[in-house]
């Protein structure tokens, strides 16, 4: 494989890099840096959608005829990349990058019509209605039910962990429109809006101290049967392929290489009682040199996947592989970050958010502020989208073929 950027590629590069320089306002970059989480606000990601929306760099993940920027994957690895340096806000990840490319894949026409624009604009905001209470890693127990009457589908059950519902006006749910057939046949993939009396959301206040999960009741709630998609008890084969695109569909690399950079900084400026400043502490640059070489590598084989994608192969159950690495890699930069700044890393504040006028008064720099936030948050990283044992599961069966 050619790891060497094209002359084209370079130029793009000084595009994307410009245009960053140009439109990544202070709050931005203070939104984006003091979130302790994946899931930035959505006062923070409107804003840079829009700007991306009005670029056309937005939708990555989506072929170019449905709104996509028709980016090469090299482009994509760039735009991405360039991104996390620039320290750029998360965009909101649960239209654009898992209900929209199933839309693109699955949907209908009418539907596309109806709802992609939608998303590129943030008109709508979108919430994942997979898990329940007694179906996590088993997701196919799930027992939320959808009978059809008429030209509606009305919906019974409850869903848990929907991340940012009290923000959405759209979940994307598996539902059981079959009792009576085999766990996995009997699900299909609905589309329910959530502003209608069916539909309650109570939150769910995490470790972190940060609302971020809900869980979602559906009580005689509606929705017509336009939005199905696919065909009824489809919805396995679709939320497959949705899981696939949550595990590996963007590149993760960039933004663990930006966050090592990050703390390699820190620890230049963190006063340390071996020796001066932190980056003289041999142990610990030990283990932060080590946790860069396995990043790197981590980004070679990212690479590679990338080169194959661009072939036209699928993305598959190796997606596992790349969730599970990236997951504890992420930890154990959020780690790194916690022991770097000893008791002032111990700081936890109850009141969100970390940035703008209503932030909490750090201890010992905004930084060390954010790194007990950062790594609670993170214990989620190696359970959502499916946990550690899962990935491992999937990779000894279908990755290994054991
Ligand atoms: C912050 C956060 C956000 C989330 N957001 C969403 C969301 O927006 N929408 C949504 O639908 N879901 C969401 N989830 C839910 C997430 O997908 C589930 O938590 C996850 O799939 C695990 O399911 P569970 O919590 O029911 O745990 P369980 O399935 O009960 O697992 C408990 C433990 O047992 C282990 N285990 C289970 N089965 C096996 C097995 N067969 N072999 C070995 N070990 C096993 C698991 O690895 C885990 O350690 C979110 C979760 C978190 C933490």
């Amino acid at each position: 494989m050619d790891m060497s950027f094209s002359a084209e590629d370079l130029v793009f590069r000084e595009e994307v890099r410009a245009f960053l320089d140009d439109k990544l306002n202070i709050r931005l970059r203070e939104g984006a840096f003091a979130t302790p989480s994946v899931f930035v606000e959505p006062d923070i990601t409107r804003e840079w959608q829009a700007i991306l929306n009005e670029k056309g760099w937005l939708a990555t993940l989506w072929p170019e005829e449905d709104g996509g920027p028709g980016f090469t994957p090299t482009q994509k690895y760039i735009f991405e990349k360039e991104c996390a340096l620039a320290g750029a806000p998360a965009l909101p990840v649960l239209g654009l990058k898992l209900v929209g490319p199933v839309i693109c894949k699955f949907g209908t026409p009418e539907q596309k019509a109806r709802f992609l624009p939608r998303i590129l604009s943030g008109e709508d905001y979108w919430c994942q209605g997979y898990s329940e209470p007694g179906a996590g890693s088993d997701l196919a127990s799930l027992k939320t039910r959808a009978e059809r009457q008429g030209d509606k589908y009305i919906v019974n059950g409850s869903k848990i962990w929907t991340t940012h519902a009290h923000h959405a006006n759209w979940i994307f749910a598996l539902v059981r429109t079959n009792p009576d057939a085999k766990k996995q046949e009997g699900i299909s993939f609905l589309l329910v809006p959530m502003d209608q009396p069916g539909v309650s959301v109570t939150p769910i206040v995490t470790i972190a101290n940060d609302h971020e999960v809900n869980a979602t009741f559906f009580d005689n709630a509606e929705t017509s049967v336009e939005n199905l998609i696919g065909d009824e008890g489809q919805g396995w084969t679709i939320a497959k392929y949705l899981l696939e695109n949550e595990r590996g569909g963007s590149c993760a690399a960039p933004s663990l290489l930006a966050e090592i950079e990050r703390v390699e900084q820190y620890a230049k400026r963190q006063p340390s009682g071996v020796n001066g400043a932190m980056d003289h502490d041999v142990a610990l640059m030990q283990r932060l040199a080590r946790l860069r070489l396995e990043t790197e590598a981590f980004e070679v084989t990212e690479l590679r996947i990338l080169s194959e994608l661009a072939k036209g192969r699928p993305a598959g159950p190796q997606t596992s592989l790349m969730k599970l690495t990236a997951s504890n890699l992420r930890q154990a930069i959020n780690t790194i970050t916690i022991d770097m700044f000893g008791y002032d890393g111990l700081q936890l504040p109850t009141s969100r958010p970390l940035y703008g006028n209503e932030a909490p008064e750090p201890v010992g720099g905004r930084e060390a502020q954010l790194a007990m936030p950062t790594w609670l948050n993170g214990r989620a990283w190696t359970i959502f989208g499916g946990s550690d044992e899962v990935q491992k599961t999937i990779i000894a069966k279908q990755v290994l073929g054991l």
